[in-house]
């Protein structure tokens, strides 16, 4: 509009003007020069003058118009640009907020342009405080920055040059707060700043901590673990093959009877015994030694850096002295001393289970040995841990090839000296060292889980063959078999199955099975044991307890398991003639005892008539020992059989003739 009457006025200017300048020449003509000659060219002239200047003028017109159109474009442009910049930046903006990790621009001097609310809320600083104040590197650990600018050069600002890529390090808020945190920096092209954003990983790390410190320890003593004392032990295997002098050793230590405390007083106290230990030890030991448990109540030392062999085993009396103080748990009074096995020369290996085997082999040892002692690891140690590596092989082969035999060695009344049965006794025939007796063999088939199938192959042997003894002796008489049951034999499941299978397919009555279990066995898992002895005993099979004496059973857990014998130990009996006379009123009290529990007593070892005299006296039932007849091997007592059959057939109420002979 405004336009349109610019140039309407733009026109009629001109055309005034040259109605003017017409008019005026035509005066000036008409005046001067005469009216008629030029008239006409001044009329022409002016008018291609009004219609050049018109043409100009409209020329004029349009370029303003279309700067005037360029310029409303342009604005229109700029106000869109504008535009978009404004929400580019609040976008932006919005994103530098609300992104997970706190975010600070950086300037080229190290100072802090524009932070994000979670990084004035991670530093503890006012928005004041940190823009334009702050330096980034104040927030940092001075030496998480070192590390930081370790392998990277730094750049611009302070900032490690490898970008995009995250340091691990410290952040120090406001109030020197430490929190970890992962850093990464991006420059902004073109600029000199850079963008960090720092992401809190605190409780990333701490849950972290906990893993590795869950994987790496016992939970009940928070002492390191087998694990990690493995690691601790190769490392010191490797310095000790990179430095001459460095010298190690390790203690193996195992808490003597640990098992009656949790089975008299249960769980919690042992537990908290097992933490008392493990205290007790640690506070005896130098800050550089490693205190681990194993496993139970097994607990090994690493003494690193020792400058004198003899240190540790000064070390190792020091421990065993700490131990001979009592503890007190839940109000009780308690001693926890402790076998240890050291492995002292520990230059030669290579693997550190090796070490923690021989550590504990010295340690077993030092058990077999009356506990409560130190033993090192030495060769005779090495050799004996051999020994049994490859008895064990022998072993299992001897399983597989059935290379047992068992001997049976009689048990007699007293009274009579009858035959009332036998102890079967197992024997190894090995192929290459010939007879290995019991003692030299059970404790490794015990520990190489083979104690189950040899049970297995002595049982159904003993009941074979007394089926057999009995099919020639016909019904008048009613021998029975004794059969040795390791206790780690005797809680296993399949125990009863077992014995019913065995006996089904020998076709023994039950009742003329007995098993010998000693006090220990019987002693263990209380509940589950007197469970077990009645099923057997309503299946018919009778318990004897072996080696009466030399345990520990309570009178008042004997009452409650239906036995039917006690074995006297043998010891006792060797003795029983030595004064002073105790052992011959332990075994008169045995005696006594056992009958009014209602179970009768059988004495082991008789070698002497003085002995069986005095054991007949006290009113002992039954014996077994040298005196009446060693353990033999089946095919004599078939001899024996044979004759006494011949015996019984041909005079039935005098003595039976094999018997008077062993009696002699
Ligand atoms: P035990 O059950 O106490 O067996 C008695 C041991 O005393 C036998 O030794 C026997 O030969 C020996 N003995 C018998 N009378 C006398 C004597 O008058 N004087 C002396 N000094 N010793 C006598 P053996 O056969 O060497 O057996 C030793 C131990 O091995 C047995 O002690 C028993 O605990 C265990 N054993 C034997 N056979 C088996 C078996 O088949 N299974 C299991 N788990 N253990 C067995
Ligand atoms: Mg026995
Ligand atoms: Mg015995």
């Amino acid at each position: 509009m405004k336009h349109g009457l610019s140039s309407c006025l733009d026109q009629t200017a001109i055309l005034i003007v040259g109605i003017g300048a017409s008019l005026f020449h035509y005066y000036f003509e008409t005046s001067v020069r005469g009216p008629h000659v030029n008239i006409y060219i001044t009329v022409a002239l002016i008018l291609m003058i009004s219609l050049f200047t018109q043409y100009l003028v409209n020329s004029i017109n349009a370029s303003r118009r279309a700067l005037r159109r360029a310029n409303e474009t342009l604005e229109q442009k700029v106000r869109e640009r504008t535009e978009e910049l404004r929400n580019s930046e609040l976008k932006y903006r919005t994103i530098f907020e609300n992104t997970g990790a706190a975010t600070i621009i950086i300037e080229r001097d190290r100072k802090i342009s524009l932070a994000n609310s979670r990084f004035l809320s991670l530093s503890g600083c006012s928005r004041s405080e940190v823009q334009q104040r702050a330096m980034w590197t104040q927030f940092i650990d001075e030496k998480s920055y070192r590390k930081m600018i370790v392998d990277e050069n730094t750049g611009m600002a302070g900032i490690p040059v490898g970008s995009g890529r995250d340091f691990e390090c410290q952040f120090l808020d406001k109030h020197a707060n430490r929190r970890s945190i992962l850093i990464s920096f991006a420059r902004i092209p073109e600029t000199d700043s850079s963008v960090a954003s720092i992401t809190d990983i605190t409780d990333l790390k701490d849950a972290e901590q906990r893993i590795y410190f869950q994987a790496f320890h016992d939970a009940l003593t928070r002492l390191p673990n087998r694990a990690l004392f493995v690691e601790h032990l190769q490392m010191a295997i490797k310095r000790a093959k990179r430095r001459p002098d460095y010298r190690f050793a390790v203690i193996y230590l195992d808490i003597d009877r640990f098992k009656l405390v949790n089975d008299s007083l249960g769980h919690g106290a042992g537990d908290d015994l097992l933490v008392a230990f493990a205290g007790r030890i640690r506070e005896s030991l130098r800050d550089t030694d490693i205190l681990a448990r194993l496993g139970g109540d097994e607990f090994v030392v690493l003494l690193e850096d020792i400058d004198d062999l003899a240190y540790a085993e000064n070390i190792a009396d020091r421990l065993q002295k700490a131990l001979r103080r009592p503890f007190q748990i839940k109000g009780i009074e308690i001693f926890a001393p402790a076998s240890f096995g050291v492995v002292i020369d520990t230059r030669s290996y290579e693997e550190p289970d090796a070490i923690i085997r021989d550590a504990d082999a010295a340690m077993y040892h030092a058990k077999e040995s009356g506990r409560c002692q130190v033993k090192m690891f030495d060769k005779t140690l090495h050799e004996k841990a051999q020994h049994l590596l490859q008895q064990e092989t022998d072993l299992r082969k001897a399983v597989q090839g059935d290379q047992f035999e068992n001997h049976y060695q009689p048990i007699v009344r007293l009274s009579t000296a009858e035959v009332v049965g036998f102890e079967a006794l197992i024997r190894w025939a090995h192929p290459e060292t010939g007879m290995v007796y019991p003692g030299a063999f059970i404790s490794t088939a015990e520990d190489a889980g083979l104690i189950i199938p040899i049970t297995r192959l002595t049982v159904e042997r003993a009941c074979r063959d007394l089926q057999g003894w009995q099919q020639i002796l016909g019904t008048e008489l009613d021998l029975t078999v004794s059969v040795n049951i390791s206790s780690r034999h005797f809680l296993q499941p399949s125990l009863l199955d077992d014995l019913r299978k065995i006996l089904d397919q020998s076709g023994l009555p039950p009742h003329l099975l007995k098993l010998e279990i000693t006090e220990t066995a019987l002693m263990e898992e209380a509940d589950d044991t007197i469970r077990l002895a009645h099923r057997l005993r309503d299946f018919g099979i009778r318990l004897m307890i072996d080696d009466f004496g030399t345990g520990y059973s309570s009178l008042s857990y004997l009452q409650r398991l239906p036995i039917d014998t006690l074995k006297v130990d043998r010891s006792f009996i060797s003795r029983i003639h030595e004064e002073p006379e105790s052992n011959r009123n332990i075994v008169e009290a045995i005696v006594s005892l056992a009958h009014k529990l209602g179970m009768s007593v059988v004495a082991e070892g008789i070698e002497t008539p003085e002995q069986k005299a005095v054991l007949l006296e006290m009113g002992c039932d039954y014996g077994q020992g040298y005196l009446f007849a060693r353990p033999m091997p089946k095919a004599d007592v078939d001899a024996m059989m044979a004759g006494r059959k011949s015996t019984l057939m041909g005079a039935r109420s005098s003595v039976p003739q094999p018997l008077q002979a062993l009696a002699n």
